[in-house]
């Protein structure tokens, strides 16, 4: 167990005094448990609970006590505030005309955002993947990412730490970040949106988050998003934020359905180390 005088696992410098930390942020990962005053219940897959006869439910987004301090916390959430009304209104702005939505495929359209600044979005996306790799709740324990990617993950956060929205914008600015190429994956419609779920399940390369109703993927370098199909619908160079929109089925297919059949298939292994 982490104690509050362990050091910050961000900045190595100050204490981790920071309780309630959310892994994911808050605004996206809670759709799934259903309205507000609601009985508010979701599932949360780690490939181990997903045999027994009764899932782990949960009543909120994960938190966790003593990883961040306060200054880092602080520097997350400003994150957190710049790209939410992106992700979570983008429709709107398409509906107002104010972005574009472009088709490619029958199943796949792709939304280029206007804001926050492209590497601000990077900068959250990297620290879910970060957050996640660093957790040591029972949900996130197995997820490891490659060591040097995680590593690269937290350098290139702190570069960029700042405490009020300036400093982030001149650290944007002046700083250059290190590119891991991302894709961030939602839907125009969904099935049921309380079927959602919160899994990390694959921590390989590209490794995988699914955030309710958002999925992202992150590549270590551009070599490796060479071939996969996601290589143009990416957010490979600096200045891209582009967001994939699916199909409801497809979603359902690739963000509902098949994690669970992985988080089952794990569980299956699991068992047998046990055994
Ligand atoms: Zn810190």
């Amino acid at each position: 167990m982490r104690k509050a005088t362990d050091d910050c696992l961000l900045c190595r410098v100050n204490a981790a005094g920071k309780t309630n930390s959310h892994i994911l942020p808050r605004f996206i990962s809670t759709g799934f448990l259903g309205a507000k005053g609601s009985p508010r219940k979701g599932y949360l897959l780690n490939g181990e609970n997903e045999l027994t006869a009764k899932p782990k439910t949960v009543q909120d987004s994960p938190k966790e006590n003593y990883i961040l301090c306060e200054e880092c916390e602080a520097y997350l959430s400003l994150l957190e505030t710049a790209s939410a009304a992106s992700l979570k209104f983008w429709q709107d702005k398409v509906a107002k005309g104010d972005l574009k939505i472009i088709s490619v495929h029958p199943h796949l359209k792709l939304v280029q955002l206007d804001s926050p600044d492209p590497v601000i979005m990077r900068l959250l996306v990297y620290s879910m993947f970060w957050r996640v790799d660093i957790s040591s709740l029972e949900s996130f324990n197995d997820y490891k990412l490659d060591p040097d990617l995680a590593e690269s993950l937290r350098v290139s956060l702190l570069e960029f730490k700042a405490l009020t929205n300036a400093d982030l914008q001149a650290n944007v600015k002046a700083k250059q970040l290190t590119m891991h190429p991302y894709a961030t994956m939602t839907a125009g419609a969904f099935k049921d949106e309380t079927k959602n779920v919160l899994a990390a399940i694959n921590p390989g390369n590209p490794a995988s988050l699914h955030v309710d109703k958002f999925g992202f993927y992150i590549f270590k370098a551009e070599k490796d998003i060479a071939g996969n199909f996601m290589a143009n619908f990416s957010n490979v160079k600096p200045g891209d934020n582009q967001i994939m929109v699916v199909s409801e089925q497809l979603w359902y297919d690739v963000m509902v359905k098949r994690p669970l059949e992985m988080a089952a298939e794990q569980a299956k292994r699991n068992l047998v180390k046990k055994s």
